[in-house]
């Protein structure tokens, strides 16, 4: 890989600088011979962020902004490979397309600065190394030189892995928050920020039952997204007929998941959601996000509810207890040791060798409270199992 390092000032990169606002990304610069912002770059995180701001203030008391780097392609053209983000800041603000403020709060669009300060951000230079290479050697060298700023994340690591075709489609449809009527359904189940590719990365998940690799390497070259979109829309559609009522706990589960285990059961949307109400509403059910796929197995894996334990005071109390009545009796302080074969039927067992246990089972009804909790040795413990 051969790399120059040259300069070029503001003005040079903003001339017929082109910003997209609908996809949300810089698209042109340097007279048109500049990609800003390539299929393998990520979106345009810095839109009114103070970082964008920052950019401006920077250059207008004359900091340099950092190294940028450009990749030359073989028909001479370039395409930014570290510092759309700068670039597309300082570009969308000599266009015209946001205001700093400055200390008294007053907005200052690029038009109404003095002419010396408009001049002092054309005039700026900016110091760009120009790479060529293979294709594949740039992208793993763009791995390393973006760790610097926020991280790319792994999604945005894999669209620029697999750059192509399907990640144009996939970003097209699933990354751009704008003008999108389905984010409301979206958001009710899916978690992150579409312009970071974590929705995308999500339907990807789902399609692939988390082999994304995998399958962004196969779908490459596909122009299109249709069976992702297809699979992802059938998830959230059966979610939403299931549960019918929005919760914020739905948001972020692994709904593919879900999906594929149990969309062949038929439910009634009614009575699933008298069940989740009746979870919902009880105290001892410390695990709100597990009581989806709670109900959706049939109200059997009381695990995924994490029901409440008893805490340190109850605990002693009950111990004190019945260590008391079987020192009165000469029986063990365990009551199933107790009703047992000897040896260990007179054996007083010291607090850190017995474990709470409900006497009536939390899945029967039985409350968390000091009257429901009795000491057993570990061994009966473990024996007993049901909480
Ligand atoms: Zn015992």
């Amino acid at each position: 890989m051969q790399t120059t390092l040259t300069t070029y000032t503001v003005q040079q990169i903003c001339e017929d600088f082109e910003y997209n606002e609908l996809e949300g990304k810089g698209l042109f610069g340097l007279a048109g011979k500049l990609t800003i912002q390539p299929e393998y770059q990520r979106s345009y995180i810095y839109l009114g962020t103070p970082s964008e701001t920052a950019v401006i203030t920077s250059l207008l008391k004359g900091y340099p902004l950092g190294l940028i780097y450009f990749n030359r392609l073989d028909d001479g053209r370039l395409e930014v490979l570290d510092g759309q983000q700068r670039i597309t800041s300082f570009g969308r603000y000599v266009t015209g397309k946001f205001a700093i403020i400055d200390g008294n709060g007053n907005p200052h669009y690029f038009d109404a600065l003095p002419s010396d300060q408009q001049d002092l951000i054309l005039n700026s230079k900016i110091l760009v190394y120009e790479c060529e290479g293979k294709e594949t050697e740039i992208k793993e060298w763009f791995k390393t030189i973006n760790i610097k700023g926020i991280p790319l994340n792994e999604q945005e690591l894999r669209n620029a892995i697999y750059s192509g075709p399907f990640v144009t489609a996939g970003k097209a449809v699933f990354s751009n928050s704008t003008s999108n009527s389905n984010l409301d359904k979206w958001r009710t189940f899916v978690k992150g920020a579409p312009n970071r590719q974590e929705i995308w990365e999500t339907a990807l998940r789902w399609v692939s039952e988390d082999k994304i690799d995998d399958y962004m390497s196969l779908h490459r070259h596909d122009t299109g997204i249709t069976e992702v979109k297809s699979y992802f829309d059938a998830v959230l559609d059966w979610a939403s007929r299931v549960f019918t009522t929005t919760r914020a706990e739905m948001c972020g589960l692994d709904w593919g998941r879900l999906y594929r285990t149990y969309h062949h059961k038929s439910y009634s949307a009614t009575s699933v959601d008298t069940d989740v109400v009746a979870l919902y509403g009880d105290p001892y059910v410390t695990n709100k996000s597990g009581v989806f796929e709670y109900v959706l197995g049939g109200q059997t894996d009381l695990k995924l509810l994490q029901i409440r334990v008893f805490d340190k005071p109850t605990r002693i109390t009950a111990y004190t207890k019945q260590t008391k009545d079987a020192k009165d009796r000469n029986t063990s302080n365990c009551p199933l040791c107790a009703i047992g074969p000897s040896p260990n039927n007179t054996k007083l067992w010291p607090l850190s060798e017995m474990d709470a246990d409900h006497i009536s089972a939390w899945s029967t009804g039985g409350a968390t409270v000091t009257f429901n909790c009795q000491m057993l040795c570990s061994t009966h413990n473990k024996a007993k199992g049901n909480h």
